[in-house]
């Protein structure tokens, strides 16, 4: 890109902020709704060919969500309160209990959720032929640890 276009006096020219970076396309297309919801213009970058080939999505730096420079101030506020919960509070005020995943010891949200190695393998292979995607549904908690299998949506 040319110096000039880093400028930021230059009038009339989009210079677009990343806010966010997220392994997967639709949390960064959840997270650019919240920020549409809230007024802020927002763009996700990079979705299309991570959607495609998921594993490329350290190398691409993540899917990233990027707005206007005059509202980055504005999304990075909506990040935090996405982050600490404060979206998660409301949701419940209005809709009661919102079926999360919680850890079966200590009840806490923040839970890592990914595939077994053997789910792991089948879907890269099943990824190469375009025939399906990864199954995640080992759980850890990263506050206690305990370690189980959500079994909530198998059919
Ligand atoms: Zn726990």
């Amino acid at each position: 890109m040319h110096p000039a276009l880093h400028s930021a006096a230059l009038p009339g020219i989009l210079h677009l902020i990343t806010v966010v970076h997220f392994r997967d396309p639709w949390d960064a297309h959840i997270f650019r709704g919240r920020l549409e919801a809230d007024g802020v213009p927002a763009f996700v970058t990079d979705d299309i060919v991570i959607g495609m080939r998921w594993y490329l999505s350290l190398a691409f730096g993540g899917v990233r969500v990027q707005v206007p420079n005059a509202y980055a101030a504005r999304a990075a506020q909506i990040l935090e309160d996405a982050e600490s919960g404060t979206f998660e509070a409301e949701l419940v005020e209005v809709f009661g209990d919102i079926d999360l995943l919680r850890c079966p010891k200590c009840s806490s949200a923040n839970v890592r959720r990914r595939p077994s190695l053997v789910e792991f393998l089948i879907g890269i292979g099943l990824t190469f032929m375009n025939a399906g995607k990864v199954v995640a549904n080992r759980c850890t908690c990263r506050v206690c640890g305990t370690r189980w299998t959500d079994t909530r949506y198998d059919q």
